[in-house]
């Protein structure tokens, strides 16, 4: 067991010491066999997957198809439709898998400080919003290695425009093209 007593008041909060196992059940929803465990000294009883984000759900088979389709762009009400689940439960399940990225954001950062990163490349797109008086700029910076995104950054119209103005100041009669 990975975690200690959940209980705030207990002597043993967080410490695995005071840990024993306490039976097993069937959980109905993916029938999978989930150990429970006890606190020997406030008897607090809880389970391996009370500390799981997906705790308390009840249509867990469906996890991974709706995070499938929410990245294919589907729809929420469509997955809804295809999935044969309610669409607030698509809803909720986008609430959960946004929880879930963002833990494996944050280590997939911590992984990035500890391990120095050699290598990398970086490129800048500019494109229009709306309209050409509207300019914006994609800038990205990837790790060369494997591409993940290391720095991504949108700079708004304005800045844009002051730089390509200053840029066709600079250039002389060269035209600056968007
Ligand atoms: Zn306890």
């Amino acid at each position: 067991m990975k975690h200690g007593c959940p209980n705030q008041n207990c002597n043993y909060h967080q410490k695995r010491e005071s840990i024993i196992k306490d039976g097993t059940f069937k959980r109905r929803d993916d029938s999978r066999i989930i150990q429970r465990y006890k606190c020997k000294s406030c008897s607090t009883r809880f389970s391996s997957s009370t500390f799981s984000l997906a705790k308390g759900q009840m249509k867990r088979r469906v996890n991974r198809m709706v995070y499938e389709l929410l990245c294919s762009k589907m729809s929420m009400n469509r997955i809804a439709r295809v999935l044969r689940i309610n669409p607030k439960t698509v809803a909720r399940k986008l609430d959960y898998h946004a929880k879930r990225c963002a833990v494996k954001n944050k280590n997939f950062r911590a992984y990035l400080r500890v391990k120095q990163v050699e290598h990398i490349q970086f490129d800048d797109l500019i494109t229009i919003e709306h309209t050409k008086m509207k300019p914006l700029s994609v800038s990205m910076v990837v790790n060369a290695k494997n591409r993940s995104i290391l720095v991504f950054e949108l700079h708004g119209y304005l800045q844009t425009a002051c730089l390509l103005k200053s840029l066709d100041e600079n250039m002389g009669s060269a035209r600056v093209n968007i």
